[in-house]
């Protein structure tokens, strides 16, 4: 199996694993963080440890770092607390079309509760424009919400440009940047996001384990979402999970000391398999590649049936799209707004590289994906017609 999917989550690093299992394994490594004894506050010094990991990783202070399960309850965190702290009632958002479904079915929640969303198309290269963002930008609008990479075409929004103008006008700004953290530097210190989400699996971390950026100065003010015993700041009750955390602090760290090496080395990877199948005839490159993130490629095959394709392509983990949102079987929402016909939209395959793929992966990958889609051609009768 050829494992081209990384976008959809990474293996876990062995390095992160060695930090995780004294926690889940040693008499010493189970006390409860918020118990106040010798195995409490042995755990909750590995949380601040991991919390500061995090918090370098994106230029953050620790105390900024609220532990979540994952990317997606970190974006309802943080548009449902926004909103909420500050009262649907004629309350105003401003999203995009080609968002993860946990920010789109969470503005769609609160939209059937009254608040009014401005869902933003993209532009022609799959970024939303700084301009069309301002242009939405109401008296009334409490919060913008924005991946900073999208997660089918790589697709980098303008993020840092967009930023301080929405400080400028008092409205919050959240980022979606589970694609982007440890791809693309991110440096929360000189730039005026509110909000950011993160996630450890995609990173090389553990599942089930995320972080919210919630900015002090000047402060973002939520509601929280799960109530209890009031953990992290009252923000997200609920036992923090040690071994997780730890986890997910670990391969934050390593994230930061491999950016430099790891973007690059991606890039190129992804450009080795853009030469190898751009030969194909009737091959379309969904994105930019001037501004895209350097691990995925997004590619539409004309003449082919997706579903047809990747049952071929079974010895190679790849994906139709969002793996996260394919249950749904339906083309693309996202390559559909960018403007591809549902039939382009439906054959298309995104194949995301990462740390651990080679040169000969994408060689081997290449040449099956030349030989399937040429073997679907051949016995297409529209084909060549
Ligand atoms: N946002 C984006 C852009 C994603 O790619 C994903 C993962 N598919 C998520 C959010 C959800 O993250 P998690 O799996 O941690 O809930």
């Amino acid at each position: 199996m050829i494992y081209l999917d990384h976008a959809a989550t990474t293996p876990l690093d062995p390095q992160v694993r060695e930090a995780m299992l004294p926690w889940l394994d040693d008499a010493v490594g189970y006390g409860n963080p918020a118990s106040d004894h010798a195995l409490g506050r042995r755990a909750w010094a590995a949380v601040e440890h991991a919390r500061a990991q995090v918090a370098a990783l994106v230029g953050a202070m620790p105390a900024e770092i609220i532990w979540t399960s994952g990317a997606t309850e970190s974006n309802n965190l943080a548009i449902k607390g926004a909103l909420e702290f500050r009262g649907h009632a004629g309350a105003h958002l401003v999203t995009s079309r080609i968002e993860h479904k946990s920010v789109v079915d969470t503005c769609r929640h609160l939209e059937a509760r009254g608040v009014r969303v401005t869902w933003l198309v993209p532009e022609a290269n799959g970024t939303i424009g700084v301009e069309q963002v301002l242009a939405a930008v109401r008296p009334e609008t409490v919060l913008v919400s924005l991946m900073w990479v999208n997660n089918e075409t790589g697709a980098i929004n303008p993020i840092h440009e967009l930023a301080p103008h929405l400080r400028e006008r008092g409205v919050l700004l959240h980022v979606d940047a589970v694609q982007a953290a440890g791809k693309l530097p991110i440096d929360l210190d000189t730039t005026p996001i509110d909000l950011l989400s993160l996630s450890a699996h995609k990173l090389h971390g553990p599942k089930g384990i995320g972080a919210l950026f919630v900015r002090k100065r000047p402060r973002a003010r939520l509601a929280p979402q799960i109530h209890g015993g009031g953990h992290e700041q009252g923000m997200r009750s609920g036992t923090l999970a040690t071994h997780q955390i730890v986890g997910m602090g670990c391969a934050c760290a390593l994230a930061a000391q491999r950016l430099a090496t790891d973007a690059p080395h991606l890039a190129a990877l992804r450009e080795q398999l853009w030469q190898r199948l751009r030969v194909l005839p009737g091959v379309y490159r969904n994105g930019d590649p001037a501004h895209s993130a350097p691990h995925i490629l997004n590619l539409s095959f004309e003449g082919v049936e997706g579903e047809s394709l990747r049952a071929r392509l079974g010895d190679l983990a790849i994906s139709s799209g969002s793996a996260c949102s394919s249950a749904t079987r339906e083309p693309s929402y996202v390559l559909r707004a960018l403007g591809r016909d549902d039939e382009l939209a439906g054959a298309s395959l995104r194949f995301s590289v990462g740390r651990t793929t080679t040169s000969e992966d994408i060689d081997r990958a290449a040449a099956r994906v030349l030989a399937e889609v040429g073997a679907l051609r051949a016995l297409s009768p529209r084909w060549g017609t």
